[in-house]
């Protein structure tokens, strides 16, 4: 199966604060599939480190903006297409992508208000993907589907 993954979920320091968040369990469970390695923020022009970001959720129209007050949406949007784009370019099936992120979190994200508040959503990448009809799942969920094939 071609499966669209986060890059930080395979141990690239691609998070915004130059970490990664490898998962070695999440990595063995996908051999034998083709993994099509995406990171939007990287992807969409973002240097790492950078400061933290989130959708502002309140907001009236898309704003994804850091801790400092910039407004990145536009980068935040560009790479999040160039991500689907990847994904849809190689034909995948479905998209494992970091839990929580303004980018890749699938159902859940942070508010906007940088108080640690979770609210429904997903992040512009997962949205996107989800959009173009990619089965779309954070790293939990993805090993219970893995070990379910
Ligand atoms: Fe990981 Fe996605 Fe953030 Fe890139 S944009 S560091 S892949 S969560």
């Amino acid at each position: 199966m071609k499966i669209a993954v986060s890059a930080c979920l395979l141990g690239v320091p691609c998070r915004y604060d130059g970490r990664s968040k490898g998962d070695d369990e999440l990595v063995a469970l996908l051999a034998g599939h083709e993994v099509v390695r995406v990171c939007p923020e990287v992807m969409g022009g973002l240097s790492i480190p950078h400061p933290a970001n989130e959708i502002q959720t309140a907001a009236p129209e898309l704003r994804v903006v850091d801790s400092e007050g910039t407004d990145n949406t536009q980068a935040f949007l560009a790479g999040s297409r160039a991500a689907t784009k990847k994904a849809l370019d190689a034909a995948c099936t479905c998209a494992i992508l970091k839990a929580k992120s303004p980018s890749c979190g699938t159902g859940k994200i942070y508010d906007g208000s940088f108080t640690g508040t979770l609210v429904e959503g997903d992040g512009l990448a997962a949205g996107m993907m989800r959009e173009k009809g990619l089965r779309v799942m954070d790293e939990h969920e993805a090993k219970f589907f893995l070990q379910n094939l």
